[in-house]
């Protein structure tokens, strides 16, 4: 029997550019919920999970962080997101499109996503580039806001989906930023890193991933680096 390979996909700054869209509905949504207008300047968001960065956008602005105001403000996020997206210049990254039709129609292939983005904003995101349907499965910023406890959360999901046990040696965490890689080497996955996002090849090679892409345009190269 063959053994499937399980690709997990990092979303922004990997499958692709949102255009600072999410940043921009997180502003919109802090004005409609609480009133409130400032910069994010500081803050950071590559590779961080969403939950993460309202708590520090709560920090910065005075909000206290209850459940409360922390729903209040995810539904104010999520309802902004689809306008932002609309005029945000989102656009998907060179050669995803191609690696995600091949690897839907692989025999040796399926793949979700590991997210630091809510599960309602990836869908918002992907969707807006008709890419949602391509992941049954998925660990997202709703199951930790720590990027690095995802993993077995999405094994889980896998076990229950495709029945299968995937081991670290068959699952690969593609990523544009070292918090990838962290989250990939914390579930002993294999860590793909591209240099599509915030980090440069060379910063993302120090952290050791198995393998560093300038970008996924040279989709051969994807190919080769996961051995499918
Ligand atoms: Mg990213």
């Amino acid at each position: 029997m063959m053994q499937k390979l399980l690709i997990l996909w990092d979303i922004d700054g990997t499958i692709l550019q949102s255009g600072r869209a999410g940043m921009k509905a997180l502003q919109a949504a802090l004005q409609d919920v609480f009133g409130v207008s400032g910069s994010f300047e500081g803050i950071e968001f590559a590779g961080r999970t969403d939950p993460w960065i309202i708590r520090q956008i709560f920090s910065r602005f005075g909000i206290e962080n209850t459940k409360e105001n922390a729903e209040r403000y995810i539904d104010g996020y999520v309802s902004a997101l689809p306008g932002v997206l609309g005029q945000s210049g989102t656009r998907i990254l060179p050669g995803v499109s191609e690696i995600l039709g091949r690897a839907a129609a692989h025999p040796g292939v399926v793949q979700g996503l590991l997210t630091g983005n809510l599960r309602r904003g990836a869908q918002a995101k992907l969707g807006f580039h008709g890419l949602w349907e391509y992941f049954p499965i998925g660990a997202f910023a709703d199951d930790s806001e720590s990027r690095n406890e995802l993993g077995p959360h999405v094994l889980r999901r896998a076990r229950g989906h495709w029945g299968i046990e995937f081991t670290g040696d068959r699952t690969w965490v593609v990523g544009d930023t070292p918090h990838d890689i962290a989250c990939a080497r914390a579930f002993g996955a294999r860590a793909m890193a591209v240099a599509t996002g915030g980090s440069k090849a060379a910063e993302l090679a120090a952290f050791n991933p198995d393998a560093v892409l300038e970008s996924l345009g040279d989709t051969e190269a994807f190919w080769r680096a996961v051995g499918a």
